[in-house]
């Protein structure tokens, strides 16, 4: 059997959503709303199933959506992309990332991935027989280390693994940021794979900078959305790539051989969506603020300490603060366990040695009285742990 596949665990978010259910706890891991996406999304799915466009769309996508992604890109942007030559639509975000690396990778070529890392961008370069360079961001703060990253691009550079806004950080990267790595690419000849998923969850103000935007870029840079993300609908797994025409004939040969298409009568709901108002992706933003803002608050009076969220999904806790003397494995199984509430351990998000193992990640796309809970179930567990500290098993 294939050797890389083999040595590759079963996903993080898998082994937890099973332990929540197990455990009847509250899934704070996986990242997935526990409401549904907008009514008129789902109705125009609703209607596209019942109009007789059941059978292959075209390869890169319906015309609709790629219309309605090309028109995104200008509105929220202000990226001129042509729809036929431009975009193509894949099953997710998931696939853009494997297609978007096909489409440029040879054995032998290198690629550079932060960590913490999303989980499937290592497996993937390495099965395409590339090899990786690890950059490590480092908590607190995650600010770009810029010397090893320098140091990271090299002659065998072909391409960086960018995710803003970043899973599990919460980091939105700055404009100087970016045109620090823009340099790096330019200088080193090199693609950007740019997992925007998180592009319209961003709050306080930050805003989502795509690293295409930025000069001599747009040639460069594959751009990823996912409907998934941007329409609370996580379950559709309908993703969209913008790329330069010179590009994307390798991205759509990739996802010719992946999926080939993804189901048309979503698409055609998604292209309903991209179009929504402005007030839509404002209310989007502005609902998981709040959201954040429980979680956040919520898990402080208990005693964590957390690190900014300036987008994303997730909010990070330091288990150490409330007294927790176990990594962040035991302890996101053991609130599993006995709380009832789950969360991620962020060492999932780490490929190399020695990763900070002290963080516990939590998913705020749940319902206020959810949050509620489990804020609840968490300060009971603290309590009885703080009245019985020799019965824990921590
Ligand atoms: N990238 C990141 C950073 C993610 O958090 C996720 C999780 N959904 C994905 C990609 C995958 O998106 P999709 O569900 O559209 O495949
Ligand atoms: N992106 C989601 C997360 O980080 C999980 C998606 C998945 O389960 N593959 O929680």
């Amino acid at each position: 059997m294939n050797q890389l596949l083999s040595a590759t665990g079963t996903t993080i978010f898998t082994v937890m959503s099973a332990l929540a259910a197990q455990h009847g706890a509250i899934n704070l891991g996986q990242g997935f709303p526990d409401y549904d996406g907008p009514a008129d999304v789902i109705e125009a799915a609703a209607a596209a199933l019942k109009d007789g466009r059941n059978q292959y769309p075209p390869m890169t996508g319906v015309p609709e959506l790629r219309r309605a992604v090309a028109e995104a890109n200008r509105r929220f942007y202000g990226l001129e992309v042509d729809p036929d030559r431009e975009v193509v639509v894949t099953s997710g975000a998931t696939e853009a990332i494997t297609a978007c690396l096909m489409a440029v990778l040879n054995p032998g070529d290198e690629c550079v991935l932060i960590e913490p890392l999303y989980d499937t961008y290592l497996p993937v370069v390495r099965l395409l027989g590339a090899t990786p360079r690890l950059v490590r961001l480092a908590p607190p703060k995650w600010e770009l280390p810029r010397a090893e990253l320098a140091a990271a691009f090299g002659p065998r550079t072909k391409a960086i693994l960018l995710n803003t806004p970043m899973n599990p950080t919460g980091k939105v990267f700055t404009a100087a940021e970016l045109a620090f790595l823009a340099e790096l690419i330019q200088r080193h000849d090199a693609y950007a794979v740019c997992d925007e998923v998180y592009e319209h969850l961003t709050y306080d103000g930050w805003r989502h900078i795509p690293l295409m935007s930025l000069p001599g870029m747009r040639g460069r840079c594959m751009r990823i959305g996912s409907a998934g993300k941007t329409f609370s609908l996580t379950g559709w797994k309908v993703g969209y790539v913008t790329c330069d025409a010179a590009l994307q004939p390798n991205v759509a040969k990739a996802h010719q051989n992946l999926t080939f298409t993804t189901p048309p009568n979503l698409q055609r709901a998604v292209a309903v969506g991209l179009a929504k108002e402005d007030a839509y992706f404002e209310s989007l933003s502005a609902e998981l603020a709040a959201r954040r803002d429980l979680l956040t608050q919520g898990l402080k009076g208990l005693g964590f300490a957390t690190l900014p969220v300036q987008g994303s999904y997730f909010v990070t806790a330091d288990i150490r603060s409330i007294g927790y003397a176990g990594d962040d494995v035991a302890f996101c199984r053991q609130i599993t366990e006995e709380a009832k509430v789950t969360a991620i351990p962020v060492t999932a998000f780490y490929a190399g040695e020695n990763p900070p193992n002290h963080y516990a990640r939590f998913a705020f796309c749940k319902n206020e009285s959810v949050l509620r809970e489990a804020l609840s179930r968490l300060g009971a567990w603290i309590e009885a742990r703080r009245a019985a500290p020799r019965a824990a098993s921590a």
